[in-house]
């Protein structure tokens, strides 16, 4: 409840929901005033909200996607992680701690938040687009990494405090067999659990029940998340994300898996909460050089490094700036190690503060620097561009370029309209430069994409998105830029039909009666005739 009241005022002083989700935490942890929320119990509902976001997003990745993007997430992870901790460590070291408390804390701020990642992405729709499937790719060899690193240090631990008895030996094997184990879970999803999943669903979607599918969707999960973190040892995560991956690879479990998901986004905002509850405000008040060090090591130096790695492989600065604003922030397995580093008596209390502190605010950060790196534009006029319409004429904009939207859109092209496209997934892009149209990328209910699409000049705006808020957003904008434009939108209930004519809409096309209206009709004419 107060995660909602605190998000409604954030949003009221323009600040993302998520800074009213972290206070709501603080104000329920335990280090203030009042009431004091269980802790643990919020982790747990948390990590329902992990699982389920990781799900998500294997949804929408096949396995080709995640090949294609290996080359450059491997060695960028891997790299990045690297020169991270070596940042860290060179931090812990000004601080006065071990060589290998360094390199604890080092790791803990090398690896970003799952969450503050993808729900990045998702908000500015990026998440489909060749530069969101890297920053994905990224972030499960990061998560692999970590399971490795959970295994080496504490061997590296008792090797640091003079421990004779472990062995190189002994930890080589525990590496291996931790290897071996990762390995072997991705063998058997990708053996066993692409024949079985599809076909529980199949099987499950043939009952009739929707509650059983219901059931089934999240059974697969965050049953797959559990076994993988039970039998091989993979965080809860990384294990979801296989189950999604394998599950999107049938388009009708895909889709109707999707309204199963609206448990992710409530859970999703309890992580937000859970990391509020661990923070003593304390921390800023005694160590504030050493938490604006470290949260300068994780917003500007960790994306220097992606950034400079994305580069050093030939991808265009778009990219760059996406990978490094999204990775500009740690979570919870920066919370994970160094809860491990403070076990092992490998650092002092206070790293755990600082890395609260830095989290917190790196992502209360996060959307100042997307804002900051990522152009969400990118207008491209096709080669072959049809003669403009004389500009008293005005030309027509479309937002969404899926079933809807390509149809509308290649009438007009046949009429020899000048169209620009706003479409937010690389699918749709492509389909809408085939039929010669100028493209807008991203979000179209972000003002600053919409401003592309020039609607004080345009005749006409075709609203094709299905998401009713959405497509109110738009709606709502462009009727303020141009009150003499031609507003078309799409609607799927009565509600949202109501809620875009209010916002200004001229037309509102409910798919679901247009569907039967036709059946009628057709109907009807045959009677007529018989
Ligand atoms: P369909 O339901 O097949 O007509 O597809 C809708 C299309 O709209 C898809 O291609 C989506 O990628 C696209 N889309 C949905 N929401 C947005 C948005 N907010 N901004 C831009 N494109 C969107």
């Amino acid at each position: 409840m107060l995660a909602y009241v605190f998000g409604l005022l954030a949003h009221r002083l323009r600040l993302q929901p998520l800074v009213g989700y972290l206070l709501a935490g603080i104000a329920v942890g335990p280090f203030t005033p009042g009431f004091t929320a269980d802790a643990s119990l919020a982790a747990e509902l948390a990590e329902i909200g992990v699982m389920l976001l990781m799900f998500g997003v294997g949804l929408h990745f096949s396995l080709k996607d995640l090949m294609a993007v290996a080359w450059i997430a491997v060695p960028g992870a891997i790299g990045q992680i690297v020169l991270a901790t070596l940042m860290g460590a060179g931090l812990s070291r000004v601080l006065g701690w071990s060589w290998i408390g360094g390199f604890v804390f080092g790791l803990a701020l090398s690896v970003a938040s799952t969450v503050v990642m993808i729900r990045a992405l998702q908000e500015r729709r990026i998440l489909d687009t060749d530069r969101g499937r890297i920053a994905v790719g990224w972030l499960v060899v990061e998560d692999l990494a970590m399971v490795l690193a959970l295994v080496l240090v504490p061997a590296a631990a008792s090797i640091a405090s003079g421990g004779t008895d472990v062995p190189i030996g002994r930890m080589a094997l525990s590496l291996t067999v931790t290897l071996a184990k990762v390995t072997g879970f991705v063998a058997v999803m990708l053996v066993v659990g692409r024949r079985a999943i599809p076909w529980l669903m199949h099987h499950t979607a043939h009952t009739g029940s929707r509650e059983l599918f219901r059931l089934a969707v999240y059974v697969i999960a965050l049953g797959v998340a559990f076994g993988a973190a039970k039998l091989f040892g993979v965080s809860f995560a990384l294990g979801a994300f296989f189950a999604g991956m394998v599950m999107g690879e049938s388009d009708l479990s895909q889709r109707a898996t999707e309204e199963a998901m609206p448990l992710r986004d409530a859970f999703a905002v309890l992580f937000f909460v859970s990391v509020g509850m661990l923070l003593d405000p304390e921390v800023f008040v005694r160590s504030p050089l050493a938490v604006l060090a470290t949260l300068v090591i994780i917003v500007a130096g960790k994306s220097a490094v992606a950034w400079l790695i994305v580069r050093a492989f030939g991808r265009p600065n778009a990219t760059a700036f996406t990978v490094a604003a999204s990775l500009a922030q740690i979570g919870e397995f920066s919370f994970i190690l160094i809860g491990l580093g403070i076990e092992l008596d490998l650092v002092p209390p206070l790293a755990r503060d600082l890395v609260l502190a830095g989290a917190i605010l790196s992502i209360i950060l996060n959307p100042l620097m997307f804002a900051l790196l990522v152009r969400p534009t990118l207008v491209e006029t096709p080669a072959a561009a049809p003669a403009p319409a004389p500009a008293s004429a005005g030309h027509d904009v479309l937002v969404g370029y899926g079933r809807v939207g390509s149809w509308i859109g290649a009438r007009l092209a046949r009429e020899g309209r000048r169209r620009i496209v706003i479409e937010a997934s690389d699918d749709g892009l492509e389909r809408a430069r085939g039929d010669g149209a100028e493209v807008v990328a991203g979000n179209a209910a972000d003002p600053s994409i919409l401003a592309e699409a020039n609607l004080a000049e345009a005749r006409r705006l075709f609203v094709t998105v299905p998401e009713a808020f959405e497509a109110g957003q738009v709606v709502q904008q462009a009727r303020a830029a141009n009150p003499a434009l031609e507003i078309l939108a799409r609607a799927h209930s009565d509600g949202a039909v109501e809620h875009l004519q209010n916002l200004g809409a001229d037309l509102v096309v409910q798919g679901e009666r247009e569907i039967a209206e036709r059946m009628i009709e057709h109907a009807r004419a045959k009677d007529r005739r018989g």
